[in-house]
């Protein structure tokens, strides 16, 4: 892609309204722009970056099983009616009457809907267990949207829905989906915490939330320091897998403050206390019967009983995630981005845009690179271009400039470590693809 004819707007100057790192660097960059308080157009560069995180999201929901499929973003209130929640959800539901004065609503959960779904499906215990998830914009009317993408009023959110016959079936797909979501997030190149936590509007038992550490989080949180390093976490769904990872993390103690346990936090070694801030990037929970059972879905069971599957619901914010690495992945210049999510590998810088050689190298470059390069061809000083290219944080960048490229030299740098190097124009394609496939 080419800047010259990009709409990645950048910014020179900070914009007043934005009050934290992430939401400054994604206007900066170019990434979105707000069109309504909490409601955000994705650029073409903050697009890509939306798309590979739902994308490894979607490999690792596909990876533990889950099926993938899409549910509207307008629901019943009818349908909700059903389950109680229609008046106690309160004001962060967006209602919405049609022409025929029926009333909806834009979704900001889909329990009430999946379970709808099941129920017209599913008539036996045969067909279970289930689980399916899909990646779909939902609403809540946030009393405070702010921090940009971290906390609007239009998300966009992977949730999934698990339906088992008994405890033991719901308890293993909840530890399944943990295991998921940290192999998830290790892919992203970041650390998630797994933290015990209240459940919330869903209701039920069981929860753990996912948490960035970042010192703007809006969660207080307290943790073993062990969970920084991030364990490997292999790639099987074995049953023995599943119960080492769920144990080895659930045996470390950490929670959101509402969770708190001065008793397991004593437990924890005095030099291995952490307390801190995160920022939520997903939950799950587990809670039984409350919505098969309010919602009247029942299977019939082995002896002809009727049996009402105990489930659990998985959301994880792919919007929220966007902001929340940047907070956690960035330094004055700009934006860092991990290799798996950047918008673009390379950013190649032309520093003498109109010289025969560096706009032929550059050409060449951009070719083999396709997708994956971001081509700054403006007729803009060498400063203003390397000041862009850190801002927007793409991992590596490719420099060429008319002394090198007579030697057929150009310069690589890593944006992470401000590493540079000069090389030949193989070398520098080499580092940079093998880099990012390994
Ligand atoms: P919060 O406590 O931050 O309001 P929540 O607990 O109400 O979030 P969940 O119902 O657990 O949210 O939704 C699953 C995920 O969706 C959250 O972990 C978060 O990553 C994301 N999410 C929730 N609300 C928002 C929002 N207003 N803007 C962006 N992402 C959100
Ligand atoms: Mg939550």
């Amino acid at each position: 892609m080419r800047l010259s004819h990009s709409l990645i707007p950048t910014l020179k100057e900070t914009p007043a309204e934005a009050q934290i790192a992430s939401h400054r660097l994604m206007l900066r960059a170019g990434l979105v722009r707000q069109m309504a308080s909490g409601i955000y157009a994705w650029l073409p560069a903050g697009l890509k970056v939306l798309n590979k995180i739902a994308e490894i999201v979607r490999q690792e929901q596909d990876a533990c099983g889950a099926q993938e499929m899409l549910m509207p973003t307008i629901q019943s209130a009818d349908l909700w009616r059903e389950s109680g929640r229609y008046d106690a959800y309160g004001k962060e539901m967006l209602r919405i009457t049609d022409r025929h004065e029926r009333e909806l609503l834009f979704g900001p959960t889909n329990e009430e809907m999946i379970t709808a779904i099941l129920r017209d499906a599913t008539k036996s215990y045969r067909g279970l267990p289930q689980v399916v998830y899909h990646i779909q914009w939902k609403f809540r009317d946030e009393v405070r949207p702010r921090f940009g993408v971290l906390r609007g009023r239009e998300f966009l959110m992977k949730d999934a829905y698990s339906f088992d016959l008994d405890y033991e079936g719901a308890y293993l797909n909840y530890r399944k989906m943990m295991l998921a979501y940290m192999r998830t997030f290790q892919r992203m190149g970041i650390t998630a915490i797994p933290m015990r936590a209240d459940t919330g509007q869903i209701g039920g038992d069981l929860s753990h939330e996912f948490h960035i550490l970042a010192p703007t989080g809006e969660s207080g949180v307290f943790y073993d320091s062990d969970f920084e390093s991030g364990d490997a976490l292999g790639t099987g769904y074995d049953l023995a897998s599943i119960d080492a990872f769920y144990q080895a993390n659930t045996s470390k103690y950490a929670a959101t403050d509402e969770k708190h346990d001065v008793a397991a936090w004593a437990r924890v070694p005095d030099a291995r206390k952490r307390e801190g801030r995160g920022i939520e990037v997903g939950q799950i929970f587990y809670f039984g019967k409350k919505y098969s059972e309010s919602m009247g879905f029942g299977v019939v069971g082995p002896d002809g009983e009727k049996l009402f599957p105990e489930m659990g619901s998985y959301g994880i914010g792919v919007s929220r995630l966007v902001g929340a690495i940047i907070e956690a992945k960035h330094d004055e210049a700009g934006i860092i981005w991990p290799d798996a999510i950047a918008p673009f590998r390379v950013s190649l810088l032309n520093l003498r845009q109109g010289d025969a050689s560096t706009d032929a190298i550059c050409a060449d470059v951009e070719n083999r690179l396709g997708a994956e390069c971001l081509y700054d061809d403006r007729e803009e000083r060498a400063g203003a271009k390397f000041a862009e290219a850190d801002l927007m944080g793409n991992p590596w960048q490719i420099i060429v400039g008319p002394r090198g490229a007579a030697n057929g030299q150009v310069e690589l740098k890593r944006r992470a470590t401000g590493e540079r190097s000069e090389l030949s124009l193989e070398d520098a394609l080499a580092k940079v693809i093998n880099k990012a496939l390994g």
